[in-house]
């Protein structure tokens, strides 16, 4: 298994596909303080269709001017909301990501980044769900509506948190073209982002048999990646995930579209004809 999936993320253009990925918007700025929170709307607004969330991401960080972190550490909240007024994204409106916003300035201004803030909870903790609870948590501040708990899930609720995850895999993963190795984790302790194609190939590899993507399914597939890559289990994330938003893997034995897939020796859906 694990010379197959290296074997995949060999053949992966990552430079191709990170262009078409909304990690492409975090490595278009030089400075770590607006790659963090870049990186927090670019993940936070990842959900639907890739076209409309381009267009989504690029509204706000369009309104946050040249230095994103600049403008969260010093705009108030009204003023966030103001600049974000009339945004919608699904079911998400201006005054969501103005809240989010405002609350990753407040976390900036007191603890220094994101990052540092995060990566202690995780070691106070000791747990990576309740370290990113309580990041969550300060994220989404009091009183959250149900929009926002959506913008900024709780990791504690059971859901798989794939945005979330998704970030912080980003912020954490050393530095190879696509993640950014910023924050000071160790890569082992993270949690892969499940969505319905991670959701899908795990299953076709038998990294699990749940068949909800779920917090629970996440650590299953992390654990069965764990026995391949100790140190970095969430490596292949993007290259997995990559072939299933290409349509290149289908949910049964497609014998056009398994034909060239490196994981065909591996693949329990393919041997199950
Ligand atoms: S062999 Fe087919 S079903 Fe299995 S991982 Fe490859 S493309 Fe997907």
């Amino acid at each position: 298994m694990k010379r197959r999936l290296d074997q995949l993320v060999a053949s992966t253009d990552h430079a191709a596909r990170r262009e078409a990925d909304p990690v492409g918007f975090v490595h278009r700025y030089a400075d770590p303080a607006d790659k963090e929170v870049v990186g927090l709307v670019a993940a936070g607004l990842a959900f639907g269709n890739v076209v409309a969330i381009r267009r989504s991401v690029q509204r706000v960080l369009d309104t946050l001017g040249p230095s994103p972190a600049a403008a969260v550490d010093e705009r108030t909240p009204a003023r966030l909301r103001r600049d974000l007024k009339g945004f919608v994204h699904r079911v998400w409106k201006g005054e969501h990501v103005a809240a989010m916003l405002a609350n990753a300035g407040a976390i900036r201004r007191s603890h220094g980044s994101l990052g540092q803030r995060f990566t202690d909870h995780v070691e106070t903790s000791g747990d990576l769900r309740e370290g990113l609870a309580r990041f969550a948590d300060e994220l989404r501040g009091p009183n959250a509506d149900r929009s926002l708990r959506h913008l900024v899930p709780d990791p504690r609720a059971g859901s798989a948190c794939k945005r979330l995850l998704l970030y912080v895999r980003w912020m954490v993963r050393p530095a190879d073209g696509v993640d950014l190795g910023l924050w000071p984790l160790d890569p082992s302790h993270l949690v892969i982002p499940v969505d319905t194609h991670i959701h899908r190939i795990g299953k076709n590899l038998g990294l699990t048999d749940r068949n909800d993507a779920s917090w629970r399914t996440a650590e299953e597939i992390t654990d069965a990646l764990r026995v391949i890559d100790r140190s970095d289990p969430v490596r292949y994330d993007f290259a997995l995930c990559h072939m299933g938003v290409s349509r290149d893997c289908p949910s049964r034995r497609d014998p056009v579209k398994c034909k060239p897939c490196v994981l065909r020796p591996v693949c329990r859906a393919y041997r199950a004809g």
